[in-house]
């Protein structure tokens, strides 16, 4: 069943980087493909080149955090929509604070989920601006069409939260990542996934069993808020995610409360 659930992960990929835009480059990613078949390393389910960005990066890119402190920080992508809404309320039942990495189209017209976010302590992150895959972007372009005027929107919309961004498809370079610390915005990936977005992933309390499968000190984990097909099973393991959390002494934060 595992290797079947990678096998799927790599078609998708596989499909985002074959669009005729993207190209797998094997120079840059010699295991790319490996890498979405084969766990490997002691933080599963990952591809291994987020650990190789993490340590080149200098602070720069997050896979996870401190990894003997008690803290999670999950991660919701691809809001504000009005599921967001949904799962703010389910996090403030467990007092847990979260980061939402939003995309930049999708911010007008979702000011009320835009201040419930904020007036609840959780933290609001870029996700791009219209989500395309990055990856094959020059640092200008990437910088210009998708980031940039992202974090513009967001200052309009009386955002200021801390300059963290999550690649759509975590597709991105080392190059990108360096470039963007020299605008001091750090990366961020993940260090578990929960799958939700997979419509054969997302039914009963699979998404559930991988956190609970997986949980470790520091993990970023990854969520969206949007619906991708069964959302009542995303919501109910979101509520169990967040008990069985606490129940074992940790910490929901948000990207920026990690230690280092
Ligand atoms: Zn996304």
């Amino acid at each position: 069943m595992k290797s079947l659930s990678y096998f799927i992960l790599f078609l998708f990929c596989l499909n985002d980087f074959s669009d005729g835009k993207l190209e797998y480059n094997s120079e840059v990613y010699p295991n790319f493909e490996s890498d979405f078949l084969v766990k490997k390393d002691s933080i599963s389910n990952i591809p291994k080149r987020f650990l190789e960005f993490q340590k080149n990066s200098k602070g720069y890119c997050l896979v996870n955090g401190n990894s003997t402190a008690k803290q999670i920080a999950l991660s919701f992508d691809d809001g504000p929509t009005e599921v967001s809404q949904k799962i703010i309320e389910i996090l403030n039942k467990f007092n847990a604070k979260a980061s939402f990495f939003w995309v930049g189209e999708r911010i007008k017209g979702n000011e009320d989920i835009i201040q419930l976010a904020k007036e609840n302590g959780h933290l609001i992150a870029n996700h791009s601006w219209n989500h395309e895959n990055g990856f094959s972007f020059s640092n200008q372009d990437l910088w210009e069409t998708q980031i940039a005027n992202t974090f513009k929107e967001f200052s309009d919309y009386g955002i200021q939260d801390a300059a963290f961004y999550r690649p759509p498809f975590g597709a991105i370079t080392q190059k990108q990542i360096d470039f963007l610390a020299t605008q001091n915005i750090k990366t961020v990936l993940w260090s578990i996934t929960t799958m939700d977005w997979d419509a054969n992933q997302n039914t009963d309390d699979l998404m559930f069993q991988k956190f609970k499968e997986h949980i470790h000190p520091g993990a970023i984990v990854l969520m969206h808020d949007a619906d991708y097909g069964n959302l009542d099973s995303k919501l109910k393991d979101l509520e169990n995610i967040l008990k069985f959390g606490k129940s074992q002494g940790y910490e929901f934060v948000t990207i920026a409360e990690l230690k280092p």
